[in-house]
C-alpha cells in the first residue's frame, strides 16, 4: 500500500528524444515524508525527469514506482487520483477564475457526491456546496490566501500566484507532491516563507521532490540532494555529502 515502502522508486530510467538522451539509466529512491532536491545545470534533465515521474511522458526504458504502485505506464490524471500533485516552472493557473475558485476545482469530490447525498436532493447538494466552500476556506487560510479569495491570480504578485499553486496542488491531498523551481522570481523574503510552507507540507506526511535552482534553498531544506548532469545522477546524499563531491563542483563550473 502507500504507506509501506518508498514514496517514490526510480529504477534504471531513460527517456529518449529521437537521438537525444535526456535521461540515462537514473536510479533513485525517495523515502515516505522526505524532502529531496534535483539539482543540476541546465538540460540536465530535471524537468523531463518531472514529466516522466507525473505521466507527461512514458520511459523509454526502465521503472518508476510511486504513490503505492507501478506508475511506469499511467496517465496523469490517474497518478493525480492516486495522490501526486505537481506544480510547473511557468505557472498554470486558472486566470479566468477567481482565487477561491482554483482551489475549489481541484477539491476532491469523490469523498462528496455520494448517490446517497443527492438522494436526498437538495439537502445534499447544499450540504455538499457548504462543505466544499468551508473546505476551500481552510485551505485559503492555511496558505495566508484569505485575503486574496475573490482576486484573479494575474492581478496578484507574482510570489503569491505561486504560493497559490501550491496551495492548489495541496487542495487535493497528495501524498507525493513534485515542485519543479518553486523559488523561481521570488525575493528574499519570500524564498524564506516557502521553506516554511514546504516544512509544514512535509509535517503534514506528505513527500516533497522539489527542482531547484538556489542552492542556498535547496541546502537548508532538503534531507538528501540528487545531483544530474547530461541525464545522469553524478552525486547523491545529504546537502554536506553532496558540496564536498568533486564530480558536482566541476558540473556546477562547467555549465
Ligand atoms: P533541465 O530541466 O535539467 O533543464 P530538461 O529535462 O528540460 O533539463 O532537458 C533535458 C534535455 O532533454 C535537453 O537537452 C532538452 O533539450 C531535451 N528535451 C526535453 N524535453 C524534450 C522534448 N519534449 N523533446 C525533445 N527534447 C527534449
Amino acid at each position: 500500500g502507500a504507506d509501506s515502502g518508498p514514496a517514490l522508486e526510480i529504477s534504471h530510467l531513460t527517456k529518449r528524444f529521437g537521438a537525444l538522451t535526456a535521461l540515462d539509466d537514473v536510479t533513485l529512491t525517495v523515502r515516505q515524508g522526505e524532502i529531496r532536491g534535483i539539482v543540476g545545470p541546465n538540460g540536465s534533465g530535471k524537468t523531463t525527469l518531472f514529466n516522466v515521474i507525473s505521466g507527461l511522458y512514458r520511459p523509454s526504458a526502465g521503472q518508476v514506482s510511486g504513490v503505492g504502485r507501478d506508475i511506469s505506464r499511467a496517465r496523469p490524471y490517474q497518478l493525480s487520483l492516486a495522490g501526486m500533485a505537481r506544480t510547473f516552472q511557468n505557472l498554470r493557473l486558472f486566470s479566468q477564475m477567481t482565487v477561491r475558485e482554483n482551489i475549489l476545482v481541484v477539491l476532491d469530490r469523490s469523498r462528496t457526491s455520494t448517490v446517497w447525498q443527492y438522494a436526498v436532493w437538495p439537502v445534499g447538494v447544499l450540504s455538499n456546496e457548504h462543505r466544499l466552500q468551508a473546505e476551500a476556506d481552510r485551505v485559503l487560510k492555511e496558505y495566508g490566501l484569505t485575503a486574496f479569495a475573490d482576486a484573479h491570480p494575474q492581478s496578484l504578485p507574482y510570489g503569491i500566484q505561486r504560493r497559490i499553486e501550491i496551495a492548489r496542488a495541496m487542495a487535493g491531498r497528495p501524498s507525493l507532491l513534485l515542485l519543479d523551481e518553486p523559488a523561481a522570481g521570488l525575493n528574499g523574503e519570500e524564498v524564506g516563507q516557502l521553506s516554511s510552507i514546504v516544512r509544514s507540507i512535509r509535517d503534514q506526511g506528505v513527500t516533497v521532490v522539489l527542482i531547484e535552482h538556489n542552492m542556498g534553498l535547496v541546502m537548508s531544506l532538503c534531507e538528501r540532494i540528487t545531483v544530474l548532469a547530461a541525464g545522469s545522477v553524478i552525486a547523491e546524499g545529504s546537502p554536506a555529502e553532496v558540496a564536498a563531491t568533486p564530480e558536482v563542483i566541476e558540473a556546477y563550473l562547467g555549465d
